[in-house]
C-alpha cells in the first residue's frame, strides 16, 4: 500500500476500507509516513467526509496505537462520562459521587483545562494532597470498594490522537466531525468502560456554537458506540452561560460540594440528574429515567453521594477536611465587585469571554505549560433571566494579580441587559442514542 494512493482515493471520494485506514494510522504514529502526506489526507477528510464504517474503522486504528486499558477485573459494567469543555463544568465532581452512591461503577480518566476551558484534574489537585497518579492495581480496588475514581490519563493512550491533533491544530484541520468524533472516542474506548455517556456542550462557551453541528457530533459518537460494541448516548446541553456559577477550581469544587449537599445551582443538579439517569440505565441499575431520578435524589438527601466525593478524595490522598469545612480552603488575597449599570434583565452572556476573564485572572492556562492559581477565578451572582437593578453585583473577581480589577469592563460587558423578561434555556435540549437503547426522554 502507498499513502500517495490513499490520498488520491479520499480525495476522489472513494471509500477507504478498514485495512487502509489501519495502515495510515500505524504508519503516521510510527513515523513512516510523514507529517506532510498525514496533513495532505487529514484536509481530504475536512472536504469529503467519512461514512460510517471509516469514521468506526478510524475511531479503532487509533485506539489500538497506543495502551488500552483492561477494566475486566472490575466486576460489573463500568460506566463513564465525557464532556465536551466549557465554562464552569465541574460535572464530574458531582455526577461521579451521585451514580457511585446509586452502585455504578465509575473507572474514569480526566484532563487538564486548557484556554477558556477548565480540567477535573487542576479541580481535583486544587484539594490539598488529593493525588490524580494511581497504580492500576490501587485503581481498580478503588474502583471496586468505592465505585469511584478518578484519575489522569495514562501518557501512552492514543498517541496516534497526540500527533494528529498537534498536526491537526496547525494545519486548519481541526474543524471535521469525523476527525472530532474518532479522536474524542478514541481516547474514551481505549480507558476502557463499557458504556459512555457524552456530554456535548454547545453555545458561545462551547467547541460548536450551535445545536445543528453539536448534533452532528453527538450523532457520528454515538454510532462510534454503535460499531464498537460499547452503549454510547449523548446529551446536549446548552453552554450559553458558564455551568452554575463559580468559575475556578477551588470556588468550583465548594460549588460542587454544595451541590451534593443540596445547595448548589438548578443547572448544574438537573444536568448531573439527567446525565446522572442516563449512567444508571446503562449500568443496568434502574430501567428508566424516573427511577434513576429517585434513586439519585434519595442518596443526595441521605448524605450517601456527599460521601462517595469525601471516599474517593480521601483513597487518593487528599484531606477531606476541606470537604467538610469549606471555608477553609485557601482564599485569593484579592476580590472585586462588578456591579451593573442599569436596570433590566440578563437576556444572554458571553460565556467565553468569562471563559477567558477567569484565565487571565490565573484560573486557568493560556499554554499547556504555564502554572495555575487554585485561588482565583469568578463567582457569578446573576445569570440568564434573572432581573437586574442598577448597582446590583453580577459577578465577583479573586484573583492574586495586583489589577485584576482590569477585568471589570470586560467581564461587565459579557452580561448583556435589556428591558424586556426572559425565560433561560433548559440545560438539556436533547438525548442522542441508537434507536435499539429506547428513548429516555
Ligand atoms: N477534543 C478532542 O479530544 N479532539 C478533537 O478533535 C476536538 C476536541
Amino acid at each position: 500500500m502507498r499513502m500517495i494512493d490513499l490520498i488520491l482515493k479520499k480525495r476522489h471520494q472513494e471509500r477507504l476500507s478498514d485495512d487502509e485506514i489501519q495502515f495510515i494510522i500505524e504508519g503516521y504514529t510510527k513515523g513512516t509516513i510523514p507529517d506532510y502526506q498525514m496533513s495532505a489526507f487529514l484536509m481530504t477528510v475536512v472536504m469529503n467526509g467519512m461514512d460510517e464504517q471509516e469514521t468506526a474503522a478510524l475511531t479503532l486504528a487509533m485506539m489500538h496505537s497506543g495502551e488500552v486499558v483492561d477494566l475486566s477485573a472490575i466486576p460489573g459494567i463500568k460506566v463513564d462520562k465525557h464532556s465536551t469543555g466549557g465554562v464552569g463544568d465541574k460535572t464530574s465532581l458531582v455526577l461521579g459521587p451521585m451514580v457511585a452512591a446509586c452502585g455504578a461503577k465509575v473507572a474514569k480518566m480526566s484532563g487538564r483545562g486548557l484556554g477558556h476551558t477548565g480540567g477535573t484534574l487542576d479541580k481535583l489537585e486544587s484539594i490539598p494532597g488529593f493525588r490524580i497518579q494511581q497504580e492500576e492495581q490501587s485503581f481498580q480496588k478503588q474502583v471496586q470498594e468505592i465505585g469511584l475514581a478518578i484519575i489522569g490519563q495514562s501518557e501512552n493512550l492514543v498517541p496516534a490522537d497526540k500527533k494528529m491533533y498537534a498536526l491537526r491544530d496547525v494545519t486548519g484541520t481541526v474543524d471535521s466531525v469525523p476527525l472530532i468524533a474518532s479522536s474524542i472516542m478514541s481516547k474514551k474506548l481505549a480507558t476502557g468502560s463499557d458504556a459512555i455517556c457524552l456530554d456535548v456542550k454547545f453555545g458561545s462557551g462551547a467547541f460548536f456554537h450551535t445545536i445543528e453541528d453539536a448534533r452532528k457530533l453527538a450523532q457520528a459518537m454515538v454510532k462510534i458506540g454503535v460499531h464498537t460494541g460499547r452503549d454510547t448516548r449523548a446529551l446536549l446541553t446548552d453552554m450559553d452561560q458558564p455551568l452554575g456559577c463559580a468559575i475556578g477550581n477551588i470556588l468550583e469544587v465548594k460549588e460542587a460540594i454544595a451541590t451534593l449537599q443540596g445547595k448548589g445551582p438548578n443547572d448544574l443538579l438537573e444536568l448531573c440528574m439527567q446525565a446522572g439517569c442516563i449512567m444508571l440505565m446503562q449500568a443496568k441499575i434502574v430501567e428508566n429515567q424516573e427511577a434513576g431520578r429517585r434513586l439519585l435524589e434519595s442518596k443526595l438527601r441521605d448524605g450517601s453521594a456527599f460521601r462517595a466525593l469525601v471516599q474517593m478524595v480521601e483513597a487518593q490522598g487528599g484531606e477531606s477536611v476541606y470537604l467538610m469545612h469549606p471555608e477553609q480552603f485557601p482564599v485569593a488575597k484579592y476580590s472585586f465587585s462588578v456591579v451593573a449599570s442599569s436596570n433590566g434583565y440578563i437576556q444572554s452572556m458571553d460565556a467565553l469571554e468569562l471563559g477567558e476573564c477567569a484565565m487571565r485572572l490565573g484560573a486557568g492556562r493560556a499554554r499547556k505549560e504555564d502554572p495555575i492559581d487554585f485561588t482565583a477565578g469568578i463567582i457569578l451572582h446573576k445569570k440568564i433571566g434573572d432581573p437586574i437593578k442598577e448597582k446590583d453585583v453580577l459577578a465577583t473577581i479573586y484573583t492574586n494579580i495586583e489589577h485584576g480589577e482590569l477585568e471589570i469592563p470586560t467581564i461587565k460587558k459579557a452580561f448583556h441587559i435589556g428591558e424586556d423578561p426572559i425565560n433561560p434555556r433548559p440545560i438539556v435540549h436533547e438525548i442522542i442514542q441508537n434507536e435499539d437503547q429506547g428513548r429516555a426522554k
